[in-house]
């Protein structure tokens, strides 16, 4: 069935030409008649279509005009005044959700940076533009050209957005941001920027706290731990007495043990990551920690260092020793008498990592995700009588971070376990010179 507008126009071109034709046919020139109709509906067509063409152009900047064609080309008009008034409706829908969304963010405390595909700033709220300083020419720039700090520039390029980054605000000093990335869309990113300055001071007078107590408690602990050494060094002490008195010993160097983890702990938090890169030989360093072992008294493992020489890691020595020495005497405390140890090395496409494996208890599954939780243990009962503080893995984990690192840990029950550590290549320096 025909449409109207193409029913309207077929109808009035019929009575049209046949009108013509007749007029023709009476005065003898119906063939001439015929042609002449035709042209002269040809030459009108163009008309109409040259209005029409006339009329969308005036539509598309926004002045819709009266109608004034009929037949098809007027029920095309029609139609496209029609959408246009659609569009118009659902876009005026669409831009009083999306102020209504600008309202409802403008009204948060937290700041909200939209950037689009090409990361270019699209939009923020108040509270980003009061934080970070925005200004109207910033719009439509790259976010990593305005906000420049070097750790943000790495975090928003490095695309892994799992954890959120604390940096301290370039505008107002003391002020601690805390900056969390989502993606969305295709490749649009939404920025959002806390104040965290708060919470930071807290965590910061917890560290103080801890690292006080910590300085306290170490000098009345020596002085205890000598009194002690004293007395039990005392001819014909009563055998409940040395009992006792050996005991305070044993618990004594733990407590110590645990004050120093907990001031090393301390430390990794608050010094400059970026303050010490010093290559670090890393087979001379597994061969003193391996010696420092055995020289502890530990004769009953066997230890291999397979770690490939000449390879020094960018770092800070003092904190790596402490970290893989963790390592090493986990592999000591944890497997039994006559056990292998072995600390060996992989350079794999763009890691360096570094395994201390055993082949002692091994670790159920479950507990591996907590592991480097303070305090965490598998074991108490074991742990404690290993000599444990809780603290090892804790330490090992910040000093990773530290070095850009992370912590592996492969292990089963009962057939021993593997800690890696794993190096990101740029920390690597080749044939460094042994001493
Ligand atoms: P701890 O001072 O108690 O050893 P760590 O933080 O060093 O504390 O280790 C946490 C827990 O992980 C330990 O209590 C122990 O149960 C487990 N663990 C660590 N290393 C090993 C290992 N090589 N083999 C088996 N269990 C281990």
């Amino acid at each position: 069935m025909l449409r109207k507008g193409l029913a309207t126009e077929v109808r009035w071109f019929a009575l049209y030409f046949a009108a013509m034709v007749f007029v023709g046919f009476s005065f003898g020139y119906w063939r001439e008649a015929a042609i002449l109709a035709l042209a002269l509906y040809v030459g009108w067509t163009f008309r109409n279509l040259s209005k029409l063409e006339r009329w969308v152009h005036s539509a598309r900047n926004g002045d819709i005009q009266e109608n004034t064609l009929f037949g098809l080309l007027g029920e095309i008009t029609e139609d496209i005044r029609l959408l246009n008034h659609r569009y118009e409706k659902d876009k005026q829908r669409l831009q009083s959700i999306v102020s209504r969304v600008q309202d409802m963010t403008s009204a948060l405390n937290d700041g909200v940076i939209l950037a689009d595909r090409r990361s270019n700033i699209e939009w923020w709220n108040r509270a980003a533009k009061h934080m970070l300083a925005l200004r109207q020419v910033d719009f439509g720039h790259r976010i990593t050209n305005i906000l420049r700090d070097p750790r943000f520039q790495a975090y928003f390029d490095e695309e892994d957005y799992g954890e959120p980054l604390d940096i301290e605000s370039y505008r107002n000093e003391g002020q601690q941001l805390q900056f969390q990335i989502h993606p969305f869309g295709q490749g649009e990113r939404l920025i959002i920027v806390r104040d965290v300055t708060r919470v930071a001071k807290l965590e910061q007078m917890r560290r103080d706290f801890v690292a006080n107590v910590s300085h306290e408690l170490r000098t009345p602990l020596t002085v205890v731990r000598g009194y002690v050494e004293t007395l039990l060094d005392m001819p014909e002490l009563q055998p409940t007495l040395k009992r006792a008195l050996e005991q305070m010993q044993q618990q004594g160097q733990r407590m110590t043990a645990l004050v120093n983890d907990l001031i090393m702990l301390t430390k990794l938090e608050t010094d400059d990551r970026s303050a010490h890169q010093e290559p670090v030989n890393i087979h001379q360093l597994v061969s003193l920690i391996i010696n420092d072992a055995r020289a502890i008294g530990d004769e009953q493992h066997n230890f291999t260092n397979a770690v490939e020489d000449g390879l020094a890691l960018r770092g800070n020595e003092k904190e790596l020793r402490s970290a893989i020495s963790n390592l090493v005497i986990n592999a000591v405390k944890y497997s039994p008498e006559g056990c292998h140890i072995e600390v060996s090395s992989t350079v794999d496409s763009g890691m360096f990592a570094l395994h201390v494996k055993d082949d002692g208890v091994g670790i159920d599954p479950i507990h591996i995700p907590r592991l480097t939780e303070r305090f965490y243990r598998v074991d108490g009962g074991r742990s404690s009588t290993a000599g444990g503080t809780g603290l090892g893995l804790a330490i090992v984990k910040h000093v990773l971070i530290r070095h850009d690192a992370i912590l592996k840990i492969a292990s089963k029950p009962g057939r021993g376990s593997t800690f890696s550590c794993c190096f990101p290549n740029q920390r690597l320096v080749h044939n460094a010179q042994s001493a």
